[in-house]
């Protein structure tokens, strides 16, 4: 724990000593001239005359030999002054005639002494000899306890004026610092080097008070350039006022706390009206001593808006980059498409075609698997172009291929093979399954492919059906093709909405 940090202020100190010393002179004067009332001849004066006032009314009760009449008058003395603590009438011979208050152990006087100011004795004389004494005790004049002293109403005017004194002196010596420039305290040549920096420094003491600037610091704000030297940095509002409502993050107060410097904090200093905040980015170190004490604080500010600036821009420069080429990949696939397919059916055209077979060939040929191929085309189709016009004809060709789309797996390739002429490979199926997929394509378009036609009411949409399956070890897709080429042939010929398996082809049973 840093005990230092509980010590009281150099300003603090300074007051103390000036409040100390105005505090002797108030009393070596005293002593010397008396300012005050000499408090003590006063009380003997004062005291002497209780005493004869009362030793002559006792004579006289003594004379007419009021016994009773006396004590009252000593206890009433005793009552109305509060400085009178006992009041006893001794005879010659020693004994006591009367006494009011703790007479035996406040009275303390010897026989032949004289009086003192606490204890005062009054010869009383009746018939012109003496009779005896009155003996008075009063309260010391100077306290002579702790708490005596305490309640003293000297130590009481002193501690005020003391603590008054000491509060406007610390104001006075504070304030009077502020405008005397600690910045003196820097040398020029220091001062001067900081002024070439291009970043803005701030110097702080110890306490956090600002006793340097440089050029680039008084330029970054109206108000920076303005006297900032001998105030907190917390006080520099234009400052502060970006920096967050949590004073113990400031920067500073975050260096002074764990004597570990702040690096790189970004803020943004709000410019006057109408002008864009500056950003900046804040570094914070502390200045320890060789004891490692903090003595202070450098705070360094660069403006790096021009740099936020061409980040911002490069930002959006990649942002308009990743955009053009998601348009480009996207125009690419659009390509892609636009090269692979036929334009009116979206079935693969027969370049595409080839390629995705010789994929399909490649892993029937690893694998072992077999391969079939339907060939299949539109009945009577000529007469839909003869009856309805070319553009409905169009919809029948788009009709029936999107049925057969619908009707085979995600691995079949469906291709536009001539005018209205499709071939479709399934890799993985031999003649009995491709011949089942063909049923179920030829049901499908005699039911609905009329369904998705546009403009013309119902029309029979029939096709035919021809399969081939590849020969067990072959690579001939051109063979397997032309056979079920024959095959669908041969189903037009059979009357058409039919499916014919090559008859030639050797019936695998694999797949
Ligand atoms: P079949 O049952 O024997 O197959 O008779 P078909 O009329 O379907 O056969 P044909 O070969 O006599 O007629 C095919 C017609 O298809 C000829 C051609 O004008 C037409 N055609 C070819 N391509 C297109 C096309 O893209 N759109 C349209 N509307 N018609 C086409
Ligand atoms: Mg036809
Ligand atoms: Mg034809």
């Amino acid at each position: 724990m840093n005990w230092r940090r509980w010590l009281p202020g150099p300003i603090f100190r300074l007051a103390l000593g000036v409040v100390t010393l105005i505090l002797c002179l108030l009393m070596g004067l005293d002593l010397l001239v008396g300012l005050t009332p000499d408090r003590y001849s006063t009380e003997v004066r004062v005291r002497t005359r209780i005493a004869e006032s009362l030793a002559i009314q006792i004579t006289a009760m003594l004379r007419t030999d009021d016994m009773r009449g006396l004590t009252h008058v000593l206890h009433g003395v005793l009552e109305r002054d509060a400085e009178l603590t006992s009041v006893a009438l001794r005879r010659r011979d020693g004994s006591l005639l009367a006494r009011v208050g703790d007479h035996d152990t406040l009275w303390s006087l010897p026989e032949d002494a004289p009086s003192t100011i606490t204890n005062v004795r009054v010869p009383l004389h009746a018939d012109g000899q003496h009779w005896g004494d009155v003996e008075m005790s009063f309260a010391p004049i100077s306290p002579h306890t702790v708490q005596g002293w305490l309640e003293d109403s000297r130590v009481h005017a002193m501690v005020l004026v003391g603590v008054s004194a000491l509060f406007l002196v610390y104001l006075y010596l504070r304030r009077a610092l502020q405008y005397l420039d600690p910045g003196n305290a820097i040398p020029q040549r220091v001062s001067a080097a900081f002024d070439t920096l291009t970043e803005a420094v701030m110097l702080l003491d110890s306490d956090l008070r600002v006793v340097l600037t440089n050029s680039a610091f008084a330029r970054l704000h109206a108000d920076a350039g303005k006297s900032v030297l001998g105030r907190y940095a917390s006080q520099l509002e234009w400052l502060t006022g970006n920096l967050g409502k949590d004073r113990g993050l400031w920067a500073w107060n975050v260096v002074a706390r764990n004597r570990e410097a702040v690096e790189e904090e970004l803020i943004e200093l709000q410019g006057a009206e109408g002008l864009a905040p500056t950003k900046l980015r804040l570094n914070a170190s502390p200045i320890l001593d060789g004891d490692g004490h903090f003595r202070g604080c450098i705070v360094s500010l660069s403006d790096v808006s021009q740099l936020h600036r061409a980040n911002e821009a490069l930002l959006s420069a990649l942002q308009a980059l990743d955009e053009s080429s998601q348009k480009i990949q996207q125009q690419n696939r659009e390509l892609a498409h636009l090269a692979t397919r036929d334009p009116l059916t979206g079935c693969f055209n027969r370049r595409a075609f080839y390629d995705k077979v010789s994929q399909v060939m490649t892993n029937a040929a690893r694998n072992g698997t077999a391969v079939s191929c339907v060939m299949t085309d539109i009945d009577h189709f000529k007469s839909f172009n003869d009856t309805y016009g070319h553009a409905v004809g169009d919809q029948v060709l788009v009709a029936v291929a999107a049925a057969l789309q619908r009707g085979i797996r995600d691995g079949d390739i469906l291709c536009r093979y001539g005018g209205e002429e499709f071939c479709i490979v399934l890799p993985g199926l031999n003649v009995a399954g491709a011949r089942s997929v063909a049923e179920r394509l030829r049901q499908s378009i005699e039911e609905m492919a009329d369904a998705n036609l546009r403009t013309t009411s119902r029309l029979k949409i029939t096709a035919s059906f021809g399969i081939a399956q590849l020969n067990a070890g072959s690579a001939d897709v051109e063979d397997m093709i032309q056979r079920a080429d024959a095959a669908l042939y041969e189903a037009k010929r059979g009357g058409r909405n039919r499916v014919v398996v090559d008859s030639c082809g050797a019936a695998d049973p694999a797949g």
